[in-house]
């Protein structure tokens, strides 16, 4: 029997624990330790941040669904790693003996690296500072001033900045203010739309372009260096490294990114991480000295992909993880066989950005330089895409195991299954074969009495009801059904974007 352990519940935690256990023996043991007993999906953060997303639409309880894929789910943070003893001690006392570990616990904010960003900022990183930022938003528009969004020195993951950015130009547009609010980015890369990529690509002009039509300003090559509480104090450095201007900058409202860093419990583990207690590991995702202990996501120590006056790190996404992820496991896999390991190749980026109506894709794959590898699109088709993610990503954490669905709750899973397995529904539905449903009498008879009895309107209702019923019929479906209706969906989409644009597909990943 082997047992593998999990640190960290996210976007990178719980996709590898639900493949490796399908991929593991049935004496083989899984087990998942995180801090909160939730999954969050961390990229529609910026929208609870907006208001634009309740914690309830994109965070729930993750150990039922765990448990029902037959993988033990603890609830505790990690308080000590020790790979000498092939342990992990848990804040709750426990003492788990592994036979592989593969951390998982995303990064946390180094915001003691500035002073005041911590005490005088807002983040979005986690769900709870989402949800601390939107209270602080919410004050800001009755009284609106200056807004400073911006990212310090060595901070990652920079696409994130201008979305909120983008999303803030639209929110205070929907309320009629925007004329009343300054918005600035204060970014480490050397132009917008860097992103820590490393090259000048499609996105500089297309960001530079669509700052400059939102009437965002940016101040780039900048070191914050403190802030206070109305104050944000910025060097902004010229080619040559030196000082080429300081700003104070006013503001009301700020949203910062920091440095990421390793969480308490990692950060600590000697020989696992580097100084910013970030996971070390080698072409095989792999820790170099403990080959038994791997790392995935957030929590990886990279490279920056690219030397910039001011450090910038390196982007990172759900597309990325993802394909990490795939290697993480497979290689997890031939440790325990024996087989031999496979190299992983980084993916740069793969990244939608919601810009409020609209929005922008990015491309880009340094490695594989005779592609068309470096685009960007815009339209109002990514920020339905972006939607369509979220709900698609989400609906595939929450799939139940097959032969452990739960009591039925809803009819629709009556409807479903009628005459046709999990299995022979999305058969049925991909050989075109309709599915049949007969409903006992009229059903226009009970919408209106119902919607009458709420005080509803009833084809709002109906449009409603409808939309809660594909949501309930899409959790009976088994995963291939699900995968299915996502690429019919995306099909759609594709359908109705304005002009046919080739090169767009989505592969299941990237958000
Ligand atoms: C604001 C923001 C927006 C982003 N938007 C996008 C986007 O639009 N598209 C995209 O592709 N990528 C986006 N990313 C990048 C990337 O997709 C996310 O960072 C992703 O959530 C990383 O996944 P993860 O599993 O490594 O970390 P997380 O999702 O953060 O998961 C970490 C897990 O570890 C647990 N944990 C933490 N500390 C401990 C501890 N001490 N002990 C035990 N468990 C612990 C947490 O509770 C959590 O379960 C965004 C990132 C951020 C920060």
């Amino acid at each position: 029997m082997t047992h593998v352990v999990i640190l960290g519940a996210g976007i990178a935690g719980v996709t590898a624990a639900y493949a490796l256990k399908s991929k593991l023996g049935p004496r083989d043991e899984v087990t998942v330790v995180s801090d909160q007993p939730y999954f969050h999906f961390v990229p529609s953060n910026p929208w609870v941040a907006m208001g634009w997303r309740e914690r309830s639409d994109i965070a729930f309880p993750i150990g039922p669904y765990l448990e029902s894929r037959g993988i033990k789910f603890i609830h505790s943070g990690v308080k000590r790693i020790q790979p000498e003893g092939i342990q992990v001690d848990l804040e709750n006392g426990d003492v788990l003996f592994y036979d592989m570990l593969l951390i998982a616990t995303g990064a946390t904010g180094l915001a003691e690296e500035v002073p005041g960003l911590a005490e005088h900022t807002q983040s979005v990183i986690h769900i709870d500072q989402a949800e601390r930022a939107l209270t602080a938003y919410r004050q800001f528009v009755r009284k609106p001033g200056a807004i400073v969004i911006g990212a310090a020195p060595g901070a990652s993951v920079l696409g994130p900045i201008y979305e909120y950015a983008f999303l803030i130009d639209a929110d205070l547009k929907r309320r009629n203010i925007r004329e009343r609010v300054s918005i600035t980015v204060v970014t480490p890369e050397p132009w917008p739309g860097h992103l820590g990529l490393g090259y000048e690509g499609a996105s500089r002009g297309a960001v530079t372009a669509a700052l400059v039509d939102t009437k965002i300003s940016a101040i780039c090559n900048a070191v914050t260096t403190r802030i206070d509480k109305d104050t944000i104090h910025v060097s902004e450095l010229n080619a040559a490294g030196g000082v080429k201007e300081t700003h104070a900058l006013p503001f009301s409202y700020s949203v910062y990114w920091p440095a990421f860093g390793g969480v308490p419990g990692v950060r600590s583990a000697a020989g696992l991480v580097n100084e910013r207690g970030l996971v070390v590991v080698d072409e095989y995702l792999r820790n170099p000295d403990y080959p038994n202990v791997f790392a995935l996501g957030a929590c990886v120590a990279q490279p920056p992909a690219a030397k910039t006056l001011v450090p910038v790190g390196a982007p990172d996404s759900v597309y990325s993880i993802q394909k990490a992820g795939e290697i993480v496991v497979q290689n997890i896999l031939a440790m325990i066989n024996d087989e031999p390991l496979t190299s992983h190749v980084p993916q740069r980026a793969k990244w939608l950005t919601d810009m409020g109506n609209t929005g922008a894709a990015y491309l880009s794959e340094p490695q594989v330089p005779l592609r068309d590898i470096n685009w960007m699109r815009q339209g109002r088709w990514v920020h339905q895409a972006k939607i369509d993610f979220e709900k698609y990503f989400i609906n595939r954490i929450r799939l139940q195991a097959m032969a452990q669905a739960p009591s039925a709750a809803s009819r629709i899973a009556g409807v479903m299954s009628r005459g046709a397995g999990d299995a022979q529904a999305s058969s049925a539905a991909s050989s075109g074969k309709p599915l049949e449903i007969r409903l006992p009498q009229d059903p226009g008879i009970e919408l209106r009495a119902l919607a009458r009895s709420l005080a509803r309107e009833p084809d709002a209702l109906a449009a409603e009801l409808l939309a809660a019923a594909v949501s309930d019929a899409k959790s009976y479906l088994s995963e291939s059904g699900v995968e299915a209706l996502a690429l019919a969906r995306r099909e759609l989409l594709v359908e109705e974007l304005p002009e046919r644009q080739p090169g767009v597909e989505f592969h299941g990943g990237g958000t």
